[in-house]
């Protein structure tokens, strides 16, 4: 891109040419990753921790793409990519008949926990995805499936009453909603009182430097405030046997992070349950 005066960039044909060229290519190429089956929903176990006492209760799904070569993509390097070329809602209906999947054969292997998935904004923001979501829990009705759909700040902040009435919607169907990445937004806490969000998801940046700086970390606060809401909290990103031990203290309900396992493939999963279960 070339200066051309007062801080403007023009692009030359070429540019914008190549530019296009990488977006209709990426459209392409998730395209073809979605028809060869080369997503993946790899597993975190969510944990609760009472009395001294750890629980497997919950995972955390999260989408990786292994490519023909081997290579192996992590979400940020295609997610945002698929929000913007609308890529994200097929991805996202896959993601949601993986789920079924996915908890059918943790079934089978006498592994009951709730599941957790990553929703996008740009999901909500259509009709398919609600009737997406009507079918695979008509099909999941005699299952006991546990779902829970991890929402973010984006979706909340244009519009209130429509952001009530979509989470009204699917908690109808039996779905869990948490709000995830919860205090790296602006106005948190005004829409807290006035949305019925079952979990809050406390963000790893407020769990990175709770036990070197004690006296300024609000998560004690985050927590009485959203258990004076009926609100549960689930922290993420915790290393740390310290960080571990500060959020039981601070009564968190449940906890995730390299601590107690990292995100790992179902088959992965499955072994680390049983052995949670006899340890
Ligand atoms: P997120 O929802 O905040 O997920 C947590 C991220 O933190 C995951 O990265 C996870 O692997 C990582 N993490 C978990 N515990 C620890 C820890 O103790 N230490 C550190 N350093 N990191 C930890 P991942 O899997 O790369 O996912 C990145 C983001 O991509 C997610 O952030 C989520 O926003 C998005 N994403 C992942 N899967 C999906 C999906 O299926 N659909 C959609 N729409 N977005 C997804
Ligand atoms: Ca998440
Ligand atoms: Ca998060
Ligand atoms: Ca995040």
């Amino acid at each position: 891109a070339k200066e051309s005066g007062k801080g403007r960039y023009s692009f030359s044909s070429e540019e914008i040419e190549r530019r296009n060229h990488e977006v209709l290519d990426m459209h392409i190429k998730l395209k073809k990753a979605l028809e060869k089956n080369e997503f993946k929903l790899y597993l975190q176990p969510q944990i609760s921790y009472k009395q001294g006492i750890p629980t497997l209760v919950g995972a955390e799904a999260l989408i990786r793409w292994e490519t023909s070569e081997g290579i192996m993509f992590t979400p940020d390097k295609f997610i945002p990519i698929s929000e913007n070329n609308g890529m994200i809602i097929p991805i996202g209906e896959w993601i949601l008949d993986e789920i079924l999947h996915i908890h059918q054969q943790l079934k089978d292997n006498n592994i009951l926990i709730k599941l957790a998935i990553n929703i996008s904004t740009k999901q909500l923001e259509v009709c398919s995805f609600f009737s997406k979501i009507e079918e695979v829990m008509t099909l999941a009705a005699a299952q006991e499936l546990m779902l829970e759909m991890e929402i973010t700040e984006s979706f909340l902040l244009d519009d209130i009453h429509g952001a009530r009435k979509t989470i009204q919607e699917i908690q109808r169907y039996g779905i869990k909603i948490a709000l995830d990445d919860f205090g790296t937004g602006f106005s948190s806490l005004n829409y807290l009182t006035r949305l019925p969000i079952d979990y809050l998801k406390i963000d790893k940046s407020f769990i990175d430097d709770i036990a070197s700086d004690e006296q300024k970390s609000i998560v004690p606060y985050i927590i009485s405030m959203a258990q004076a809401l009926n609100i549960q909290t689930i922290a993420e990103g915790i290393e740390t046997q310290e960080q571990m031990q500060k959020l039981a203290d601070y009564g968190c309900s449940e906890m995730q992070g390299y601590y107690w396992g990292k995100p790992m493939p179902l088959e992965t999963f499955i072994s680390f349950a049983q052995q949670f279960k006899e340890s």
